[in-house]
């Protein structure tokens, strides 16, 4: 989030490229990327009220969030739309960005702490959060109602008069985004039909309002950062099935930022990331609605090169928030303030989009990625998030404090993790795809099917499916061999292996007559490698299966005026260590200087020029110190 107030692939197109046959009842199954052209022919996630986590690591970080959401107060969110809209209240405002005074209060409180509350209710079936989120709905709808005009937010309206004067303010549409957002998902998510009837007079009162404002003079206006407010009024025109908030959402659109993605150019240089990210999520939102494919263009076309040429191993991109390099060029980039949360949190909203157009695996390959490395570990043990990943060496992990902070990437990862359901099934007529490796269960009441994945996955390499089925009619179970498995990836029906390949960077499309209590074992050998910076063939990041792995340099700092954020980020941040450095004519396939120590705890052993280093997955990183990238010597000529 830009404070005013401070400063200034893999394997492409193959969606299913394998194909399974076993058993009496197999019939050849032959779905490709190319089938699925129109929006309407989609690949679809399953509602989060089909699919439960099951034991684990995402399961515990779910409930975590969950008490954190649970520890805040109804009557302190509301109290700056109290005070907005002349209503007394003797609660204690909180601080940070949910100040009284800060322009983008209520972006937490109104926003993002709605769509959290429904996400946790439908995804855990938290019936106490639903509650409180109901609570906010009825506090918003009087607020909104007192004021009379659709207008609802935590500031006055004034803030948008200075965006249509020139004058120098925050976000105001960011803010009005999250809110209409929170509002769609409490509708969406748990039935409140008054969320509903707020968000619509949001929506109508930002068409009154922007309209009658010139065209030229609106493209000024969209300067300043809008968060996804053409995708909600897409998602509201989706829903309400009125066309005046599509209309509304082309209002949002900046033809200076989506003519070059369109015509396949990366001009991203010295623009914000997360300013930028969720305006092509209402593109492709946009896509879905009104099949109009330059959208799609656009957004998958941003996805490659966002990917490609502007992220780095974790998943995610950003220096300083911005895209500040030529593409390609991330040399001299690592620092504190790398990979915003929020960007990862946005990117993994377009990619499951992405993939519902073609069911190619790659864009489930990044979805994991960014899931294993920036998002699980960016939370501690309080609920408490993250704001940047830094990814220099000898930096720490440090969090938004409990109710003085409220950063946007508090927000967003109070949504991540109340959502780690949402993406590992999706289903296109009868057919369902497992895309990630998550302890859950799908049912899938209304088909007469359900699944339980039981893994431990990714301390264990595969994961186990048992089918529960009422119905024998065939169906075809997709599952994803990602990228970065080997040649000796296999899969078992009830204990027998399947004869066809499992291609890695592939959906494997098993076609069969289920039975109750089959089972299909997948075991996916992991491997360690290395991935150069982009730009920099020296400088590289090791992995394993899924995981950037990061070098322990020691214990951390325990006071909190390193270890909390402050806008966002500590009071003191030290120099720069050196990357740990590799001796030289060390290979690129990490093979020659990592050697693992432990298979079931994930532990490695580096030899570096100044001794040997622990490393662990970046996600177990926890109070240290740490590196994700090495120093190798320039070994020109030689490829990974
Ligand atoms: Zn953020």
């Amino acid at each position: 989030m830009i404070q005013h107030s401070r400063r200034s692939f893999l394997k492409a197109g193959a969606g299913t490229a394998a194909l399974g046959v076993v058993g009496p009842f197999a019939v050849l199954d032959t779905l490709s990327a190319q089938v699925l052209e129109s929006a309407a022919d989609k690949v679809m996630p399953f509602p989060l009220a089909n699919v439960r986590l099951g034991p684990g690591i995402f399961k515990e970080q779910e409930e975590i969030n969950a008490r954190y959401l649970d520890s805040l107060a109804v009557d302190r969110l509301l109290y700056s739309f109290h005070a907005t809209a002349g209503i007394s209240s003797n609660a204690t405002p909180y601080k940070g960005w949910e100040a009284p005074a800060c322009e983008l209060r209520g972006h937490f409180n109104g926003g993002h702490f709605l769509s959290a509350v429904a996400l946790a209710s439908a995804g855990s079936g938290n019936t106490d959060l639903k509650a409180r989120g109901n609570e906010v709905v009825a506090g918003l709808a009087q607020c909104q109602k007192k004021i009379g005009t659709g207008y609802l937010s935590a500031f006055p309206k004034d803030l948008f008069e200075h965006l249509v004067e020139g004058k120098r303010v925050w976000a105001p549409f960011y803010t009005y985004h999250k809110i209409m957002a929170g509002l769609l998902d409490m509708y969406v998510l748990t039935g409140n039909t008054d969320a509903l009837e707020v968000a619509e007079g949001m929506g109508r009162w930002a068409g009154d309002f922007f309209w009658p404002i010139g065209a030229e003079q609106r493209q000024r206006m969209l300067r300043e950062e809008y968060g996804g407010m053409n995708e909600v009024l897409v998602n509201l025109a989706a829903v309400t099935k009125k066309d005046r908030y599509l209309e509304t959402a082309h209002l949002f659109e900046q033809p200076v930022f989506l003519d070059p993605l369109a015509a396949r150019r990366d001009e991203l240089q010295g623009l914000h990331a997360n300013t930028h990210v969720p305006k092509v999520i209402g593109a492709a939102r946009m896509y879905e609605v009104t099949s109009d494919r330059r959208y799609r263009q656009i957004a998958e076309y941003f996805l490659e090169e966002v990917l490609a040429a502007r992220s780095y191993v974790i998943g995610n991109t950003s220096v300083e928030e911005f895209w500040k390099t030529a593409p390609g060029q991330l040399g001299g980039t690592l620092q504190w303030k790398n990979a915003e949360c929020c960007v990862a949190y946005n990117l993994m909203k377009l990619e499951r989009l992405v993939f519902g157009w073609t069911a190619d695996s790659r864009w489930m390959d990044a979805y994991e990625r960014a899931l294993f490395n920036c998002r699980l570990g960016t939370q501690n043990a309080q609920g408490l998030k993250q704001y940047f990943v830094p990814l220099a060496a000898g930096y720490w992990r440090a969090y938004n404090t409990p109710e003085d902070s409220f950063l946007c990437c508090t927000g967003t990862g109070a949504e991540e993790f109340a959502k780690f359901a949402d993406t590992i099934y999706f289903h296109r007529g009868s057919d369902v795809y497992v895309n990630q490796f998550l302890a859950s269960a799908l049912d899938w009441k209304e088909d007469g099917f359900a699944l339980e994945q039981v893994t431990a996955f990714p301390v264990e390499q595969g994961t186990t499916l048992k089918v529960k089925s009422t119905r024998p009619d065939p169906r075809t179970i997709h599952v994803r061999i990602p990228s970065w498995t080997t040649g000796e990836a296999e899969v078992k029906i009830n204990g027998r292996r399947l004869e066809a390949a499992a291609d890695p960077g592939s959906y494997l499309a098993i076609r069969r007559a289920w039975q109750d209590g089959d089972t299909i074992s997948i075991h996916l050998p992991m491997r360690l490698r290395t991935e150069p910076l982009a730009g920099d063939e020296s400088v590289r990041a090791a992995l394993y299966g899924p995981m950037a792995l990061a070098a322990d340099l020691g214990a951390g700092p325990t006071d909190a005026a390193a270890r909390s954020l402050y806008e966002p980020f500590p009071k003191v941040i030290p120099p720069i260590d050196p990357l740990p450095k590799i001796a030289a004519k060390a290979d690129f396939d990490a093979s020659g200087w990592i050697h693992m120590d432990s298979a079931a705890e994930l532990r490695f052993t580096a030899e570096t020029e100044s001794g040997k280093v622990k490393l662990s997955p970046l996600y177990q990183i926890g109070d240290q110190r740490y590196s994700v990238y090495w120093q190798l010597e320039n070994q020109k000529g030689q490829t990974s």
